[in-house]
């Protein structure tokens, strides 16, 4: 494994790469790296010569300075973790400054009305930095393929936008969403939730699942309603939105039309761990 710190050092190598022709696979993360990031790993390795992978907890994309300060950070483990997957991995674990500078700024994207939707609603400024973050990850380690989970599937449309909008050559490649046998989508958050939210926490996908089951049979705004029916009554979960949108411009929908394709998303707080998830509901 080839463990990088400084954007000079890693430049070189994948400039090495690329004289010889190799293809690059790139998977971004923040660490507290569990199944689901070893999973985008995988595939990467399966589908390119070397792959890359950088962990960042990016400062620009946290609206809240709280959840910057407590979010897991694990390098240690991380390290180990991915060695078990290969040992040929090259991995950036960069200083705020070796991909900001001296001042660390996010850009204004337009993303299409796409950053304005769910995640955007209730973390403004959040897609501005990691539109940036990545826009200045694809630049040092121009990969030939960059891989995304759908569990932030809002975050994935929005990075194929990116790359149109930066007109850069990446392959933006979408992977499913890992849960634990319980449901619970599997997130680098989940390790600071206490055995209590842990045991309600499999509520969610429970939820998801069910509303997917009766998509064709009741209207959007009975399940939105029974949505908000589940979570009402319980005491370690709050619900903070649920919406259901189309694929194509994330907008949410009081009512379906044929042919088009939707998604079930839901964010929930566990006291103050914030839970995302979807579903494909057609
Ligand atoms: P993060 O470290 O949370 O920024 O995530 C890094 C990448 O891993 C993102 O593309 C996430 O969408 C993806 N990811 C996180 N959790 C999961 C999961 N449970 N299943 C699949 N992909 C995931």
């Amino acid at each position: 494994m080839r463990v990088y710190e400084k954007r000079l050092d890693i430049e070189k190598d994948v400039a090495d790469l690329h004289k010889q022709n190799k293809s690059i696979g790139f998977v971004p993360t923040m660490g507290a790296l569990h199944t689901g990031h070893l999973a985008l790993v995988k595939k990467a390795l399966d589908q390119n010569h070397v792959v890359v992978v950088s962990i960042f907890v990016n400062p620009t994309q946290f609206n809240n300075s709280e959840d910057l300060i407590k979010y897991p950070r694990t390098l240690e483990s991380d390290l180990a973790l991915l060695s078990t997957v290969s040992d040929d991995l090259i991995v950036f674990i960069p200083q705020s400054e070796e991909i900001y500078g001296q001042e660390t700024n996010a850009l204004n994207y337009n993303f299409n009305g796409l950053e304005n939707e769910m995640e955007g609603k209730f973390r403004p400024g959040h897609f501005d930095g990691v539109g940036t973050v990545l826009k200045h990850f694809f630049t040092i380690v121009s990969p030939t393929r960059a891989y995304f989970g759908e569990k932030d599937f809002q975050q994935l449309q929005i990075v194929k936008k990116l790359v149109e909008i930066e007109n850069m050559s990446v392959q933006i490649i979408g992977c499913p969403i890992f849960r634990e046998t319980s449901g619970l989508a599997l997130s680098s958050r989940n390790k600071r939730l206490s055995e209590k939210q842990l045991q309600e926490s499999p509520l969610i996908y429970k939820t998801l699942k069910q509303v997917k089951n009766d998509f064709g049979t009741k209207s959007v705004l009975d399940l939105t309603d029974w949505v908000s029916e589940q979570f009402k009554n319980n005491k370690v979960l709050e619900l903070e939105y649920f919406e259901i949108a189309k694929v194509s411009d994330l907008k949410s929908i009081r009512e379906k039309q044929k042919n088009i394709k939707y998604r079930a998303f839901i964010a929930v707080f566990a006291g103050e761990v914030r839970l995302i998830d979807n579903i494909a509901l057609n």
